[in-house]
């Protein structure tokens, strides 16, 4: 298993070795090349198997840098999660200047607001937050073509289920939809089963 089976671009794959990611783990193997089919996937993994970067990679290879509003959206259950995808992504896309932005609560909406005005690629960002920016028209979603839900098990044990089916009522149906999580509890599979096209279950 290699990185170089993937048809990555030059950018990507500098990323990944500034990043020290030799190879691909178990989990990006699998997901790495359906997602960059278009393929739905519900991904059974734990944290620490290296699944932001398996939908991360996908993401930022295929961000198209010229267009103004958000490629992808990327949910999860709390703030420091969020914070950390940014992060990764951010990583991941340094070359190709992949611009990604954390959206959560407790932190000045006024300040988020501004700075969804600028260029963004990939908003990360909890439920109640993103949808508080939705309601409000200060982020537009009509561009979205990747929804990652991480941590799904979690968010629903939070009580995110409203928010969480009322934003994906605002993308669009011409997406690609990939679900993460560590349990795959009935509720869980539930919203897989109403918002997704043919999933693929991945178990790691
Ligand atoms: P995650 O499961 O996404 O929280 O990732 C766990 C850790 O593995 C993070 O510190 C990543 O930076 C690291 N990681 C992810 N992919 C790779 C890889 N292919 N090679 C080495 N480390 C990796």
């Amino acid at each position: 298993k290699s990185f170089e089976d993937y048809h990555l671009s030059d950018e990507i794959k500098r990323a990944l070795v500034l990043l020290k990611y030799k190879a691909p783990t178990e989990v990006q193997s699998e997901v790495i090349p359906k997602a960059m089919e278009y393929q739905d996937l519900v991904v059974k993994s734990q944290t620490g198997s290296g699944k932001t970067a398996s939908f991360g990679i996908p993401i930022c290879e295929m961000v198209n840098w010229e267009e103004k509003k958000p490629q992808a959206l990327i949910l999860t259950p709390t703030r420091e999660l969020a914070v950390q995808v940014r992060e990764d992504i951010t990583n991941i896309g340094r070359f190709k200047r992949i611009k990604a932005m954390a959206v959560y609560g407790k932190e000045p909406f006024a300040k988020q607001k501004e700075e969804l005005k600028q260029k963004t690629h990939v908003v990360v960002g909890t439920p109640g937050r993103v949808m508080d920016h939705i309601e409000r028209g200060t982020l537009v979603l009509d561009d979205i073509k990747y929804l990652i839900i991480d941590e799904a098990d979690e968010m629903l044990n939070m009580g995110f289920i409203e928010e969480v089916e009322g934003i994906i009522k605002e993308l669009p149906s011409n997406r690609v939809t990939m679900v993460f999580s560590a349990t795959l509890p009935k509720d869980v599979e539930n919203l897989c089963h109403k918002y997704m096209k043919n999933p693929i279950n991945i178990e790691i």
